[in-house]
């Protein structure tokens, strides 16, 4: 990628529509499309729509409506035409090669995202909110890419961080004044503003758990032995016939999975091989997958038959459960299915799994009470959400680059609290810095000479 070139590439998507978006941006942008085109773009203020004809080898190609943005006022922040022309593929095609034959580049993937980064338009965890709004799927999706392209997420990490970049520019200030055992930096603020950014930097990374659920889809494993219905709540909640239902035990071989969208949050519903003793070693590795996709659950769905399931065996039930599952990472659900059964008797069930834990009784197969648990799902990730406030981590690059400066900075702490040596304080600050600036784009040490030399003024 070479940010001197003017590129070109379809900014809608491939394919055949009514009409179609080309985008040209660099500094010799309007003077190439000024080659292909009818009208003179000279004359065109910036920000406006001009109507005309694309011009290929002394033919008229297509009727456009062409829009300028001159620099620095675009999205690129270079001067950017986007020429709305029609959709068929033979003219997207036949312009962006007349574009290319009079000097454009053809864009790589996220040029223009990485030009509006480049020409200090956004900072680089905006930038990649771009690209997660675009791929958004849910409401909720959509919500927390928004907030991040708008900064919400680095305007705090950029706060914090030139909190700390002061107490750097005085811990290294000390190093230059060794022989004279100076200390411009506050000890105990320092450690205050350590701990202050760590209970940020831990609370964002809690977040990332919720944060990668709502982008990714909440995993949700339904458990229970075969024929508790578990393939029967799946087909409820999805309302299709996705998985297979049967009265066979043990037909559900294998792990189904299907998404559904409720109350704008998407949730991964994993259907799991019925859980029990077998000698079958096909079940046997369908159980044992079993277990692994419900590893990665946040929400486990733990399926009992409302009538005939004894206290002993739930208990039993429950108890495999908490020995094949991380603890603390999954909220666990009791599913009672088939209320609908003769015999059925709530104050019975409700003996039978006290305190045993949270139940929530359904007929999978009338579809009754499905609301009151799809109400439920939705109630545990907001409850995760408040936990973990508004700003909230989606990114998997910054939750790595959290999980550094959580490092860095429990160096910090440790080093303060052992007395280490300013140039050892120093190291451990940078690193702090830089993981945190790796967020927002924002990594070079120029940034410390900056500070350093705008708040004093040594030497005078
Ligand atoms: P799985 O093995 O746990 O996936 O169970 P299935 O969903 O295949 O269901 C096993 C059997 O139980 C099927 O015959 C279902 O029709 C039946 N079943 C499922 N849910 C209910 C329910 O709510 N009430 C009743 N009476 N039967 C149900």
């Amino acid at each position: 990628m070479n940010p001197q070139e003017t590129i070109c590439a379809l900014s809608t998507a491939p394919g055949i529509g009514a009409i179609a978006l080309i985008r040209l941006s660099g500094s010799d942008a309007e003077n190439i499309f000024q080659k292909i085109f009818s009208k003179d773009l000279s004359s065109t203020p910036s920000h406006q729509a001009i109507h005309g004809w694309v011009i290929k080898e002394g033919q008229r190609l297509d009727e456009v409506v062409a829009t300028i943005f001159r620099a620095p006022k675009s999205f690129t922040g270079e001067t950017t035409i986007e020429i709305a022309c029609h959709g068929s593929l033979f003219i997207q095609q036949k312009i962006i090669e007349a574009l290319l034959e009079n000097g454009a580049q053809m864009a790589s993937p996220g040029e223009f995202t990485m030009r509006a980064f480049l020409n200090g338009k956004m900072d680089l965890s905006q930038a990649e909110a771009i690209g997660d709004l675009i791929a958004s799927e849910s409401a909720a999706a959509h919500k927390q890419a928004l907030h991040q392209m708008r900064g919400g997420f680095s305007k705090e990490i950029a706060n914090l961080r030139d909190r700390l970049i002061h107490f750097a520019s005085l811990v290294e200030l000390e190093l230059d004044f060794a022989e004279e055992d100076v200390e411009f930096a506050n000890r105990p603020q320092l450690v205050g503003l350590v701990d202050e950014i760590t209970g940020v930097v831990e609370g964002l990374r809690k977040s990332f758990s919720l944060g990668n659920a709502i982008k990714n889809g909440v995993p949700v494993a339904i458990i229970g032995k075969p024929n508790e219905g578990k393939s029967t709540l799946l087909n409820a909640l999805l309302n299709e016939e996705r998985a297979i239902v049967s009265d066979i035990a043990g037909t559900t071989r294998d792990t189904v999975e299907d998404s559904a969208t409720i109350g704008g949050i998407r949730f991964r519903f994993i259907d799991t091989a019925g859980i029990r003793d077998t000698q079958d070693t096909i079940e046997q590795m369908g159980i044992a997958r079993a277990w692994d996709k419900a590893r990665a659950a946040s929400i486990v769905l733990y399926m009992m038959d409302a009538v005939d399931t004894s206290q002993e065996e739930l208990k039993a039930g429950l108890k495999e459960i908490a020995t094949q599952l991380p603890e603390g990472q999954y909220k666990l659900l009791i599913i009672a299915n088939k209320t609908d059964k003769a015999g059925f008797d709530t104050n019975t069930l409700n003996q039978r799994t006290a305190g045993l834990g949270e139940v929530v009784a359904i007929s999978a197969k009338n579809k009754s009470n499905i609301d009151e648990l799809s109400n439920r799902l939705l109630e545990i990730v907001e409850s995760g959400k408040a936990h973990s406030g508004e700003t909230i981590v989606t990114n998997a690059r910054h939750y790595e680059a959290l999980t550094k400066a959580s490092a860095a900075l429990a160096d910090i702490r440790s080093g303060m609290d052992n007395g280490i040596t300013g140039d050892f304080l120093a190291i451990d600050i940078r690193r702090t810095l830089y993981h945190l600036g790796e967020i927002t784009g924002q990594i070079n040490a120029d940034d410390l000479l900056n500070s350093i030399f705008s708040r004093f003024c040594i030497g005078k």
